[in-house]
């Protein structure tokens, strides 16, 4: 390799620079004011159970954002004042101890700096001979090792398993469309077919919509009253639709469906697939995670059999928004799917265009952040063995939270909570309660308002149930105490009121 050239004598001093940029002038008042953001965020993360679960924005804070656009420059001490006053007391708050809502994890603190570190060298993870592009394939192999995917698969760091999902079934869809890359989808002159359960996340109906296929050719399966597909109506929608001249080509299953956490029988569906050469997809958005464990080997067999997986980092590995990967057993299909030779991205030998093959081979993305620093901090300074830790932490939690629901004759398990889901409800059997629908979402509303905890909902065969996510590394199971007590009071409370 040559030598570096030394070029510091052909450099102006700062002081007599004549041209601006948006570097500080005086980098130490900027110093102490990053010295003071970080103090303050680790002091609002360590003291968060302390705070409300929730607090709604205030119309203060709401107004402040309808300022008209800055046009002349504001101090940062002075932005920074109005960070912590109007946007920082109004988060979110998936960080909380009782934050259950939807499926959201909630981050860590080194996660937090780690996205600093990335930020701070900002790389475009598109393409070019740096190290952050190795960075992001060590944290791919990886992966491939914890699902057991095998050394020759690809895959690539996304925002999401939203945008996993649909890059898995881009990928599936031009395979079995050879051509339709250059002749769009009328190259196969029939209808490509996509099956899942009627569980099967929204994201997916989405993606099957966006990439040309239309939602009907979506088959939603019914499932059995574990919420899993059932795979006799999957057979026979299958069989109707070859007679019928469409073409089945891709089976969704699902590693822990978003409403229950219901895990289809995946080396069922992996076989069947094989049997109709069809594409196996699996989204494991946050369900694929227990794979790590040994006790769920048999629950989870299949899925590392599968064409496609997509899972999240964001969720159930507790990591910092946004994190997640896809990952395909067939690397040629993933890059014939996403790559198109053009002149300025062109592959050299030497210099900064070497080097690793573009990632924007391998995605719709080309200018992309470098997410994968925090994923490899992450797993390099807590070691698998501390995720096995904290997602048995967690599966215990929810049986805790579930013999909390049992030994309480008012409330009612409303679905097997057999991962890290609970759904439940209060039914006042005795009292004859007329609308247990509202009654429940009114007991929702005060949990939220109130700043008990932060549950969410969802409806299961016309029951509107609260519906614990469990992907909380903060929760201590008295925080399940605090929930249930919260329940249980508020809906006396809203009965008393309406007598
Ligand atoms: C959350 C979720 C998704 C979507 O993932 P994002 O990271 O929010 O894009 C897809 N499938 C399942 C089962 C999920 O829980």
């Amino acid at each position: 390799m040559p030598a570096l050239h030394k070029i510091e004598e052909m450099q102006t001093p700062a002081a007599i620079a004549t041209e601006t940029s948006l570097d500080p002038k005086d980098w130490k008042e900027l110093k102490n004011l990053a010295h003071e953001m970080v103090d303050d965020m680790f002091a609002y993360l360590e003291d968060i159970r302390k705070e409300p679960a929730w607090r709604a924005p205030s119309l203060f804070a709401k107004e402040k954002l309808r300022e008209p656009l800055p046009v002349k420059s504001t101090a940062a001490e002075e932005v920074y004042q109005e960070f912590k006053e109007n946007i920082l007391p109004f988060n979110l708050n998936n960080i909380h101890p009782r934050f259950w809502a939807w499926v959201q994890g909630g981050g860590t603190p080194l996660g937090m700096i780690a996205d600093m570190l990335a930020s701070g060298m900002n790389p475009n993870m598109a393409i070019g001979n740096h190290i952050p592009m190795y960075v992001e394939l060590q944290v791919i192999d990886w992966c491939k090792q914890i699902f057991g995917f095998p050394a020759e698969a690809s895959g690539i760091i996304q925002s999401g398993a939203s945008m996993a999902n649909i890059t898995a079934l881009i990928v599936a869809r031009n395979t079995f469309l050879d051509n339709c890359k250059q002749r769009g989808l009328t190259a196969l002159g029939k209808q490509l077919i996509v099956y899942g359960s009627e569980e099967t996340h929204n994201c997916l109906l989405k993606a099957v919509e966006v990439i040309g296929l239309g939602s009907e050719h979506f088959r939603k399966i019914k499932v059995n009253d574990d919420y899993t597909i059932n795979i006799k109506s999957l057979l026979e929608q299958i069989e109707a639709d070859k007679i019928n001249g469409f073409v089945p080509f891709c089976i969704v299953g699902n590693a822990g469906t978003v409403n229950t956490g219901a895990i289809d029988d995946l080396s069922l569906l992996t076989a069947i697939a094989k049997k109709e050469k069809m594409w196996f997809h699996v989204d494991g958005a946050f369900g694929a995670i227990p794979k790590i464990l040994p006790e769920f080997e048999k629950q989870l067999k299949g899925l590392e059999d599968a064409d496609s997986l997509s899972f999240d980092f964001h969720k159930w590995m507790y990591m910092n928004y946004e994190a997640a990967c896809v990952l395909i057993r067939n690397k040629t299909a993933h890059k014939k799917a996403f790559s198109t030779p053009v002149n300025y991205l062109m592959q050299h030998d030497r210099g900064l265009s070497s080097g690793p093959e573009s990632f924007s081979d391998y995605g719709m993305e080309l200018s992309r952040g470098f997410k994968s620093l925090k994923i490899w901090m992450s797993l390099k300074t807590y070691g698998l063995d501390k995720y096995r830790e904290l997602v048995r932490q967690n599966l215990e939690q929810v049986k805790y939270l579930v013999e909390l629901i049992d030994e309480n004759k008012e409330l009612e398990l409303m679905a097997p909570a057999e991962l890290n889901i609970a759904c439940f409800r209060f039914n006042p059997f005795s009292k004859h309660h007329k609308d247990l629908n509202s009654l429940n979402k009114e007991i929702l509303m005060r949990l939220h308002e109130q700043g008990i905890a932060t549950p969410s909902y969802t409806i299961l065969k016309g029951n509107y149930v609260i519906r614990v996510a469990h992907t909380n590394h903060r929760t201590r199971k008295e925080d399940f105490d605090i929930l249930i007590n919260g329940v249980i009071r508020l809906g006396h409370a809203i009965i008393n009121e309406d007598v």
